[in-house]
């Protein structure tokens, strides 16, 4: 295939063949952490963003635990472990596709709330549906706009690019691979289903793509970029994340009219779904999408970016076609730990490729097991 001449090439992941082996055990923690086989990045050139710009901040542990948290009193005591114990092989079938419904629709059934504070239930679990989940990752980014120092000042592409290459196998996302796909209709847990990996080597590979950027493109046009992605990358599988990150002074025009800072859903591609991230330019809206919501001064001014990153991509692993592992309120599992209202609620991840601001993501099992579902390490 012919990449398109205005598409920069400079990294490129080799995609390694899956295997999902069979998992009994429900605890987050108990899962090893397997590796997708054969995935390496290989690199062109050298102006990857590197490492350099690495921290050192201070370790999660010494930031306090959240405070003032709503009501954590539950319904029911639900065993995340019993939940799947009817799941027998005939439960093991393919999930469904997403129909093919206009996007605008999916919008309004089932909004995300990025930029404001979640009054998510902290009492609900959230439940399989049947359909896919992504079990082991494989994130692309798009780098749309100007990239130079005049459009990434303060240099969002290193930030994102490191967060995305630790963010698999990290303890911050271990809470994940208590979901997973085939898990029985109603499941909390996923005990019988195919769950969740928590591979390292997710990051699969960036490209910049300096076309034309509208200051506020449009839904239409965020798919259409996603595809273009898709097109470039060749992958389409249930598993890719495409991740769309827009240069300084660019917000799509859903974030803006939904006051929202970064949203993810999916388009299709030759027939296939695929699942995306918008990704505006958040340093440009400064401590209403989480500057310096952790760190103080200019080392926090990217806190929002690992934020809104880590928040879509953790939702695009549970529900990267938006039609299963949900709330009864139609929460996703980092939607209900986005409280941005919280002092100190925020904290530092280290990952193998620095450390970063995240929020908590939403853990059945510890809801159950704890009375405190927002949860920072599986
Ligand atoms: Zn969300």
């Amino acid at each position: 295939m012919r990449f398109p001449k205005h598409i920069t090439v400079l990294s490129i992941g080799l995609v390694g063949l899956l295997t999902v082996p069979a998992l009994t055990l429900t605890h987050p923690s108990a899962r090893g952490r397997t590796t997708a086989g054969g995935a390496e990045k290989t690199v062109s050139d050298g102006v990857r963003p590197t490492a350099s710009g690495q921290d050192n901040r201070s370790d999660p542990a010494a930031h306090g635990a959240p405070t003032g948290r709503p009501d954590r009193s539950r319904h029911d005591a639900l065993d995340p472990k019993a939940a799947d114990k009817g799941a027998g092989p005939e439960a093991r079938r393919t999930p469904t596709l997403p129909s093919r419904r206009p996007l605008a629709e999916r919008f309004g059934e089932n909004e995300e709330a990025e930029g404001a504070a979640s009054s998510a239930s902290m009492a609900s679990y959230i439940k399989y549906s049947p359909g896919w989940t992504q079990t082991s990752p494989k994130i692309y980014v798009l780098f749309w706009g100007d990239w130079t120092a005049t459009g990434d000042p303060y240099s969002v592409a290193n930030y994102l690019t490191r967060f995305y290459q630790g963010v698999g196998g990290s303890g911050w996302n271990n809470i994940q691979t208590q979901y997973g796909y085939n898990c029985g209709s109603g499941a909390i847990g996923c005990a019988n289903g195919v769950r969740i990996q928590n591979n390292t080597n997710q990051f699969k590979g960036y490209a910049y793509d300096n076309s034309y950027l509208p200051a506020r493109p449009t839904i239409a046009q965020m798919e259409a970029e996603a595809q273009k992605a898709a097109n470039y990358w060749g992958d389409r599988s249930v598993n890719a994340q495409y991740v769309i990150a827009l240069s300084k002074g660019h917000r799509d025009q859903k974030s803006i009219d939904r006051g929202w800072c970064a949203w993810h859903n999916y388009t299709w591609s030759s027939g296939s779904p695929i699942s995306f991230t918008s990704m505006p330019y958040l340093p440009d809206m400064g401590t209403t999408c989480g500057a310096n919501k952790v760190n103080a001064g200019a080392a926090g001014l990217l806190d929002g970016v690992s934020i809104l990153a880590g928040h879509e991509y953790a939702e695009s692993e549970t529900d990267p076609f938006m039609n299963t592992w949900m709330d009864p309120d139609l929460n996703e599992n980092s939607d209900k730990c986005l409280q941005w209202q919280y002092s100190g609620y925020f904290r530092n991840a280290a990952f193998t490729s620095g450390t970063f601001a995240v929020q908590p993501n939403w853990s059945n099992y510890h809801l159950q097991t704890t009375g405190n579902g927002c949860q920072f390490w599986g």
